[in-house]
């Protein structure tokens, strides 16, 4: 069992160091929020003082922080790459935007760290239940390392190449979903101003061609699927503003790559609308009120 230290215990860090835990791994925990390091000691983990104190004297580095900003505050400078014992394999589960997370790889390499991004994906929900999907970028050989630290956490562990690459992942798929998530809600929309049954909108398209996970997951129109967000007062969930976060990476990466993503800049659009009219707290399926602000 290996030494971790777990910086960042929030909605997802907070569970995922208590899956760390769980399986017997020693955790030592730090965020600069008193009620999250509550939370994360109450779990199992043991109080570090600081990012310092976090990352010396561990095995692993695990950082699981809101933005690009703060992952490089908390590795460079005087932080984690200037506190942790030479051999210790870094871990950054963040979802940040991928310059940031090169950034970083290299800073670490240049000081003889192994590194892995390594984002995830599957929710509050997934991080409790240890089954996270997590997308993993750096070299094959600390992925292995890394992997049963991830296995105690995630399900789906993913080898996506090299440095960054999980990030590029990860944002790939939430392009999609927020794409998929408002075509989704259009089409209930239109089908039932014109009409059609909500459920029977539901029946036809989840078993034709328009038919999706987010449809027979989280599905946008509240009812025919009981246990979505929609249908429980959209409460997340994945969170409207973490997909409008998700949906901006992804047109900053393509902005870099030099593609394309009409669809993906339509659903910036359509998310950022949506926030702002007060609807960041909600989940992602929220997404149909932009279309009918009734439902
Ligand atoms: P969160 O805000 O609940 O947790 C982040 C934690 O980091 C906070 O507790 C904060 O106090 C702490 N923090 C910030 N700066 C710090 C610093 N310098 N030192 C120590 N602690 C610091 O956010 P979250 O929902 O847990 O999300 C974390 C990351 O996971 C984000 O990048 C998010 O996009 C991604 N993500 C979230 C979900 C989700 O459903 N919540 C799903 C997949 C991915």
């Amino acid at each position: 069992m290996a030494r971790v230290g777990f910086i960042g215990v929030g909605h997802m860090g907070g569970p995922m160091a208590r899956n760390l835990t769980k399986a017997g791994h020693a955790v030592k925990v730090y965020d600069l929020s008193e009620e999250a390091m509550n939370f994360a000691v109450q779990s199992g983990g043991k109080a570090a003082a600081s990012v310092q104190d976090a990352a010396r004297g561990v095995e692993f580095v695990v950082t699981m922080l809101p933005v690009g900003d703060n992952v490089r505050a908390v590795f460079m400078g005087d932080g984690v790459l200037a506190a942790a014992d030479p051999g210790t394999v870094l871990i950054d589960s963040s979802t940040i935007d991928v310059e940031s997370a090169r950034a970083v790889h290299a800073a670490a390499a240049e000081r003889g760290y192994a590194m892995l991004d390594a984002p995830v994906s599957g929710g509050v929900a997934g991080a409790e239940a240890a089954t996270l999907t997590i997308m993993c970028g750096g070299d094959k050989a600390t992925f292995e390392k890394a992997r049963p630290v991830l296995q105690a956490m995630g399900k789906n562990i993913v080898y996506c190449g090299g440095p960054g690459l999980g990030q590029v992942t990860k944002i790939c798929n939430n392009m999609v979903a927020g794409i998929i998530s408002l075509a989704t809600s259009e089409a209930f929309v239109l089908g039932e101003k014109l009409g059609v049954a909500r459920q029977t909108l539901f029946d036809v398209i989840s078993t034709s061609s328009g038919s999706s996970f987010i449809l027979n997951r989280n599905c946008p129109a509240p009812g025919p699927v009981p246990t979505s967000a929609s249908s429980n007062g959209f409460k997340p969930g994945f969170r409207a503003n973490l997909m409008l976060k998700d949906l901006r990476l992804s047109q900053a990466a393509a902005q870099t790559a030099g593609t394309a993503t009409p669809l993906g800049a339509a659903a910036t659009a359509a998310y950022a609308l949506h926030v702002t009219r007060g609807h960041g707290e909600l989940d992602s399926s929220s997404i149909i009120k932009l279309i009918n602000p009734d439902l």
